[in-house]
């Protein structure tokens, strides 16, 4: 029996052309690109062109184009250091703690990261999600105040695949802060990255976060991008939270993963290439899998936006759903025991089985939150497999 891969959001399979590029310039034997000698220029000739190409397709400075272990990493750097950044420019003159707003449906990488940052002084304001699972930019805007110094939104959830309105934040953000530089607006698109132009023009955000393994890419690679808000660069808004050799501009030291950065950097072209074919291929797919499933269980609801909404607020690749009467983990494991892959909500808390904040956030009943799933595809699944995941999963239902 062929196991069914719905579980894209999660990691993506590595493309096969990505490790081919790989092998085939012996990325294993790059050494270490901040060596002097010729072996050092060689692994950084291959950081620059990866740095080009990631900054090109995120519309940011080669500058302030950063390489981190993931995205994870990178959101910690944009949530950690900005705050640094303040305390170190303005802490005399803070009178009251400063503002970070982050949405109520943010990946654990900002959720807890931005609950840490509260424990240790910063106002945190979260924004609960509408029921659709979209973030209203008005509900954003509202809570911005003067001490507001970051904005986090990010352009699609990793659970819903909703798509929030980042460039209405964006536009918004800038009108209202004029050459200042706060607050500045960050968007983890780690999730959008596939299926979504994240230049950082196009979503009218200062910084954005993506990663590796949610493209194609390898995994443990991923990238702040950033263009300088007002008059300041980078380093005046962000301040290194892991230091040391001073690699990365400073902003991240640490021997970097060369190899990875070059496959992802493998990844980010063919990304940008395929992102047509992929948004059609993969919504083709997404859809087919719901119609046959309402087909074989017609209880099952959608959470997140709704079919009437998906091609202006969905994500191709993610479909969140409710079956009444069957619980997450049972659910997990009969879908596995029928060879299909899928996961309850964030692969990163799966293990906890916690009832997903984001679900919470929505506003959805505890009885439903226990008893969803999410599946989600990608460019290597077809209309037949979406089929035959119905089908097997029919005998359980
Ligand atoms: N943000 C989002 C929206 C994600 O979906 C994920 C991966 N689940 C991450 C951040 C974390 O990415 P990484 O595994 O590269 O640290």
């Amino acid at each position: 029996m062929k196991t069914l891969y719905f579980d894209h959001a999660a990691t993506t399979p590595l493309d096969k052309r990505v490790k081919e590029a790989m092998d085939r310039d012996r990325t294993d034997a790059l050494l270490n690109p901040s060596s002097i000698h010729r072996f050092g220029q060689t692994a950084g000739a291959v950081m620059d062109k990866a740095r080009e190409a990631v900054s090109a397709s995120l519309g940011a400075e080669f500058r302030s184009t950063i390489f981190t272990s993931g995205a994870t990493e990178a959101n910690n750097l944009v949530l950690r250091g900005s705050l640094k950044a303040f305390y170190r420019s303005f802490r005399s003159e803070a009178m009251l703690p400063p503002r970070i707003i982050v949405s109520g449906i943010e990946h654990d990488s900002i959720f807890h990261t931005a609950n840490d940052i509260g424990e240790e002084g910063a106002e945190v304001f979260f924004i609960s999600a509408e029921k659709n699972g979209t973030v209203s930019h008005k509900k954003v805007i509202e809570a911005i105040n003067e001490r507001t110094i970051l904005v986090s939104v990010m352009t699609v959830n990793n659970e819903t695949g909703a798509v929030q309105p980042i460039a209405e934040i964006g536009k918004a953000i800038r009108d209202m802060r004029g050459e200042g530089l706060y607050p500045i607006f960050h968007t983890d698109a780690a999730q959008a990255y596939r299926y979504i132009d994240c230049r950082l023009d196009t979503l009218h955000a200062d910084i954005v976060t993506v990663s590796g393994h949610k493209i194609g890419g390898p995994r443990g690679v991923g990238a702040l991008a950033m263009k300088s808000v007002g008059k300041y660069g980078m380093g005046k808004a962000i301040h290194p939270i892991i230091t040391g050799g001073g690699q990365e501009f400073g902003m991240r030291s640490g021997t970097e993963n060369v190899a990875a950065i070059f496959g992802f950097r493998e990844a980010v072209k063919l990304a940008e290439k395929e992102r047509e074919k992929n948004i059609k291929n993969v919504s083709g797919v997404k859809e087919v899998f719901w119609k046959e499933l309402k087909k074989a269980f017609p209880k099952a609801m959608i959470n997140g936006p709704t079919e009437k909404e998906w091609a202006k607020k969905s994500s191709p690749h993610i479909l969140n759903i409710w079956l009444p009467g069957h619980n997450s983990a049972e659910l997990l494991m009969k879908c596995d025991m029928a060879g299909i892959a899928v996961s309850y909500g964030s692969a990163c808390g799966a293990k906890s089985f916690k009832p997903s904040h984001v679900l919470e956030s929505m506003g959805l009943p505890d009885k439903r939150v226990k008893e969803s799933v999410r599946i989600s595809f990608g460019p290597g699944n077809t209309v037949a497999e979406a089929k035959e995941g119905v089908k097997r999963m029919a005998d359980f239902l």
